[in-house]
């Protein structure tokens, strides 16, 4: 069973393009110059997973990052290790 999505949104990256809010607006609001601000606690439902996502990804400055549920840090790029 997956762990529920948990995502943070940094606002000083935010540059007010609003893209996140247009994907998913239950998740993300603007102010009058269209700088988002996370509603709620970071906590998607699987039903939401794919807006939400769609919303971090298509983030021009990567404002939006997905915590690690348990640790509730970002989730980092697997490194390899090129020897083997
Ligand atoms: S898509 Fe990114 S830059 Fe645009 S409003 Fe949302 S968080 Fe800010």
């Amino acid at each position: 069973m997956s762990e529920p999505m948990k995502i943070k949104l940094d606002r000083t990256l935010c540059d007010g393009f609003g893209i996140c809010a247009r994907h998913a607006p239950e998740y993300f609001s603007l102010d009058d110059w269209d700088y988002a601000s996370l509603i709620g606690d970071g906590t998607v439902p699987e039903g939401d997973r794919d807006a939400v996502t769609r919303a971090l990804l298509d983030c021009p400055v990567h404002a939006i990052v997905e915590l690690h549920a348990k640790k509730n840090r970002p989730v980092a790029p697997a490194t390899e290790t090129a020897e083997s």
